[in-house]
């Protein structure tokens, strides 16, 4: 089948990528001539485990291509994927003026029967606000072209997307129309085994089940920081508390990890678009609006334990920082909790010696050449010398690190790990002061 797909972000490159293995034939359209640049090189803008590899062997296949050029994209597939971003507005609410920008160039361009897939996270309601968007943009136009719109929200995981993708937990469908559910049906027939994991619904339904599914996974995470706290206050350890109520299976054991908050680009931004969302429609979301107070309050945990240790006086300090991406195996710092971390830590006339596996590139990107952010090439070069190490993300390459080196090469032996990777009394044995979340010499 023919695909375009607006948007080759994270989201929109895995989705191309994956449909061109299937056999399909892909277009994807960026606005960004940089990124299309780069993707008609057989170069990924982005680390993403495995894509890469899949990018190039269908670009040589000849299935999939790139464009900045809308109205080629519109000719091109019957099916029209919206995969742009959807970054927070100034309150809070979704901006969907990149969603919207694709269903005018879509109105524009339409010459015959489309249907029209939005896979950008967006409130309810927007499938109707992308529908009118065309049909005014077809009017203005004087033309009567038929269409449809279809929700079908993305739930791929960054650092594992090309997996989410290939074999997903469950597709999401909305849509009034039949016709367009077996359409996606044939689609993504290649991915669902048996149809079993297409789950068709209606338009608004499929629009907040991507909300809901995001901030239950946030209200999770506040909910152990929130457990975290408490226990350091009390003398108990977080980890054999997650231990003892993960066995129960109303609970279980996934996504009840403690750490330094929440980052990314999905779940901040939608926990806020959802309870602006909910106080559009008069309703005051107070569990939400609490999942993101906490979150907030969290990030900034790290830096008072370090704060507190050194006694206020972090002028003129480096602080060794491993891990930068707000998670392991992607090279995404949007809304990283090291981003908060540095932040403070420089405020406060810290200096900053990061490393990160993947990340580096990204940081100095978004923070440029200064004075006090050195990027270097190894978890053990960023110790070399520094007051005390921080480690923000867990990347497998921190979990067995050589605690003699870091006693060694520090100037005050203290380790403040975000991510809870290490044994405290073990950690302890090498002479090491060791700070954790909700365990440790936490408080
Ligand atoms: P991204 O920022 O990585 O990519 C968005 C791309 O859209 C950019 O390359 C941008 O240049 C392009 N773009 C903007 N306007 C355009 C236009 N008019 N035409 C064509 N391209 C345009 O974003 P992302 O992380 O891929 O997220 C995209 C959407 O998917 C968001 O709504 C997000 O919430 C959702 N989502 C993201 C993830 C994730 O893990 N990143 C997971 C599920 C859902």
């Amino acid at each position: 089948m023919r695909l375009t797909i607006f948007g080759s972000g994270y989201v929109g490159l895995v989705t191309g990528a994956c449909f061109a293995e299937a056999g399909n034939n892909v277009l994807c359209v960026d606005v960004d001539e940089r990124k299309v640049e780069m993707l008609k090189r057989g170069e990924s803008p982005i680390f993403e485990p495995g894509l890469d590899e899949m990018l190039k062997r269908n670009i040589a296949a000849g299935r999939i291509s790139f464009t900045t050029d809308a109205a080629e994209g519109v000719k091109w597939g019957l099916f029209q994927f919206i995969a742009v971003g959807t970054p927070p507005d100034e309150d809070g609410s979704a901006d969907l003026k990149y969603v919207l920008a694709v269903a005018e160039a879509i109105g524009k361009n339409l010459t015959e029967y489309r249907v029209v897939v939005t896979k950008s996270t967006v409130p309810v309601g927007t499938a109707d606000k992308v529908k009118a968007k065309i049909l005014q943009t077809l009017k203005a136009r004087g033309a009567d072209i038929e269409f449809d719109t279809v929700s079908n929200p993305e739930f791929l995981k960054e650092g594992a997307a090309i997996g989410d993708f290939m074999k997903p937990d469950r597709i999401v469908v909305g849509t009034d129309n039949p016709r367009t559910a077996e359409l996606l049906k044939a689609l993504y027939d290649p991915f669902t085994r048996s149809r079993e994991r297409m789950i068709v619904m209606d338009v608004r339904s499929s629009e907040l089940t991507k909300y809901a599914a995001n901030a239950m996974l946030a209200t999770k995470i506040s909910f152990m920081n929130e457990l975290a706290n408490l226990a350091e206050r009390m003398g108990a350890d977080i980890e054999k508390v997650r231990l003892g109520i993960g066995s129960d299976p109303r609970i279980g054991y996934h996504f009840i990890y403690p750490g330094a908050g929440y980052g990314g680009s999905c779940f901040p931004k939608d926990v806020q678009a959802l309870a602006r969302s909910a106080r559009d429609h008069s309703f005051k979301a107070e569990l939400l609006d609490a999942v993101e107070a906490v979150n907030k309050r969290q990030k900034d945990v790290l830096f008072e334990k370090i704060n507190k240790h050194f006694e206020g006086k972090l002028s003129g300090r480096t602080i060794a920082v491993w891990g930068l991406a707000f998670k392991p195996n992607t090279d995404d710092m949007r809304e990283a909790p090291s981003r908060t971390l540095m932040e403070r830590l420089w405020a406060a006339g810290a200096k900053v010696r990061a490393y990160d596996p993947v990340a580096g590139h990204e940081t100095k990107r978004i923070y440029g050449e200064r004075g006090d952010l050195q990027i270097v090439k190894s978890g053990p070069e960023a110790i070399k010398g520094a007051d005390a190490l921080a480690i923000m993300t867990e990347w497998q390459e921190f979990r067995s690190p050589d605690f003699d080196t870091i006693k060694a090469e520090l100037k005050h032996p203290v380790v403040f790990d975000g991510r809870n990777l290490y044994d405290p009394g073990f950690v302890k044995r090498f002479g090491l002061t060791y700070y954790a979340i909700g365990r440790g010499d936490s408080v």
